[in-house]
């Protein structure tokens, strides 16, 4: 009956031509009944069950959180992360598959049989320069320059490994059909696997995907997310070196051409929608000021809120690049590094799943926790309220509302979570392990990330999951319902084609030398479980550790 009115009320937003095709929303529930293979009572005590077995591997969830928070590696390069969670899962009967899609550290981690497959994935890859020692309310590096989770991306492995063992435990005592099949968001902050992921067929058989990221809330949207979709892309520029003193004139500078294509789209910027967002860095301008650079590189990130747009700002962006090589009498050459589709997730998994969120709730968070959160947002200058003018004030207090598609957006983030939502039914579960009102990609999101905070914000969201693929496993008409709602209404008009060609291939290379040069020193800093019950304890940090403390611990200590 629940069902049954909740499409109702849901239909009853939307025009009629689009409510026709959930005519099966009228059918009586005893329809849908039939189909269970559980009463709802069996269904609620085997919930209850999930939620014992996942209270009790805390430890675990806490240590894997920890681990991956140490090892801080930097998109396609998360070898020990990689290792680390195969180990785990490979010693949990879990059967893997390394270097998908040609990318070394991608894998799939598969157990069980039939039907439903469900894909949970989560990313993994830190950010550069956001070192950041955990529980320290300022900044304070563990290894100064390195890498870092600085964005919270440690956790959501942790979130599904929990989830997963847990529903395994219950699924092989129950005798319940259903295939797992874990996988990560390598590189997600250079956005550039999962388009290869789809283009490579191993979302083929897939059912239903759930994927995880930390958030400051425990949270599900369904529809247009409002965010923008992108393509990233390197302008590489060849020239001709001279002595820049001697024979400047025999030189064409390479480095010329990158500053006026730069110019170029900057000028351009005034004459593009608002919704845009575009930024490059210089990753080659050159060697040294004496001779004139024979090479350089921009990178761009071109993002908008649809496909045919981000495809007129890769054109224009080609054109403008070509102009820089005309006026320098250089050479262009530009490849893809990655890309993503705007968001958009699935209603009907949403709504199961913001169920199992009501009964889970926010985590109880400590009078420590709150100050940490609290110093932290006063020491980046956190703004008092939130783009819908919700205060900002230490940890969330109220569990998240199910957000429905945004109708406008002024474009933001990107995600290539989105190239699999527009492949199959798919969302995106937020766990409340961050600090509201941080920057965001800064070391100071990486302050919660292996303290009280993350780990519980990681088991209550590891709660919702495994009830909610439970549900999926026990209730086949909820994937019955999101492949009518990504057919007849995500894809109705809008069909996906990828950014990516046929014949590019994931940008591996990326980051390897940041992490060459950072890996020796950050070894020494790896959590030992072994040893210590927390990191916290291993780098014997005081939890929380506030600025004004070590003021005076300076003070005293006559520093
Ligand atoms: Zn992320």
């Amino acid at each position: 009956m629940k069902k049954r009115c909740t499409l109702f009320t849901w239909r009853s937003k939307f025009p009629v031509g689009i409510a026709l095709v959930f005519l099966f929303g009228l059918l009586p529930a005893s329809v849908f009944a039939q189909e269970a293979k559980v009463s709802p009572a069996r269904l609620e005590a085997m919930k209850k069950e999930l939620i014992t077995e996942i209270d009790k591997q805390q430890k675990l969830t806490q240590e894997m959180v920890d681990m991956i928070f140490s090892f801080g590696e930097l998109g396609f390069q998360e070898e020990e992360t990689s290792r680390y969670l195969t180990d785990i899962l490979k010693k949990n009967g879990f059967a893997i598959e390394k270097g998908i899609a040609g990318i070394p550290t991608a894998w799939t981690a598969k157990w069980g049989s039939g039907k439903p497959v469900i894909a949970i994935g989560s990313d993994v890859d830190g950010i550069p320069k956001a070192s950041q020692k955990p529980g320290v309310a300022y900044h304070d590096p563990l290894v100064e320059g390195a890498p870092g989770h600085g964005e919270g991306h440690n956790a959501g492995q942790a979130l599904n490994v929990t989830a997963v063992l847990a529903l395994k435990k219950l699924m092989e005592k129950e005798k319940l059909p259903g295939t797992l099949v874990l996988w990560p968001g390598v590189a997600e902050e250079l956005v550039a696997t999962k388009a290869y992921f789809i283009r490579d067929g191993y979302f083929k058989n897939i059912d239903a995907c759930i994927f995880t990221h930390v958030g400051n809330n425990l949270g599900v949207s369904y529809g247009d997310a409002g965010n923008n979709g992108l393509v990233s892309v390197e302008f590489t520029f060849d020239g001709q070196a001279a002595h820049g003193a001697g024979a400047p004139w025999r030189g064409k500078s390479a480095l010329d051409a990158v500053e006026l294509m730069n110019i170029g789209w900057n000028y351009h910027r005034e004459h593009m929608e608002p919704t845009q967002r575009s930024h490059y860095v210089v990753t080659d301008g050159g060697d040294q000021p004496n001779v004139v650079p024979s090479k350089a590189a921009v990178w761009y990130y071109f993002r908008e809120r649809t496909y045919p747009k981000i495809k007129t700002m890769y054109e224009d962006a080609l054109k403008i690049a070509e102009g820089a090589a005309l006026m320098t009498g250089t050479k262009m050459s530009y490849r893809v590094l990655g890309s993503a589709w705007p968001g958009h997730f699935n209603q009907p998994i949403a709504e199961a799943m913001y169920d199992n969120m009501k009964v889970v709730g926010l985590p109880q968070w400590s009078a420590q926790d709150q100050a940490l959160a609290r110093a932290a947002q006063k020491e980046t200058n956190a703004p008092k309220t939130d783009r819908e003018n919700k205060p900002i004030d230490g940890l969330a207090m109220k569990l998240d509302s199910i957000e429905p598609g945004v109708k406008f957006s002024m474009g933001g983030g990107s995600d290539d979570i989105a190239d699999i939502a527009w492949s199959v039914p798919t969302v995106v579960l937020r766990f409340p392990s961050n600090i509201p009102g941080l920057p965001g990609h800064h070391w100071a999101n990486a302050i919660s990330m292996a303290t009280p905070i993350a780990h519980k914000g990681v088991t209550a969201g590891a709660k919702a999951e495994a009830m909610t693929m439970l549900d999926m496993i026990v209730k086949p008409e909820i994937i019955k319902n999101a492949w009518t709602y990504f057919n007849d209404v995500q894809t109705k008009d809008i069909k996906y084609t990828p950014l990516i060609s046929k014949t590019d291939k994931p940008a591996i290379h990326l980051n390897k030398e940041i992490m060459a040069q950072y890996r020796p020193t950050m070894k020494k800093y790896y959590y030992n479980p072994a040893k210590y019950k927390t990191y916290l304890e291993q780098l014997g940090i005081q939890y929380p550790t506030l600025p004004d403390e070590s003021k005076t611990k300076a003070q005293n200590s006559g520093q």
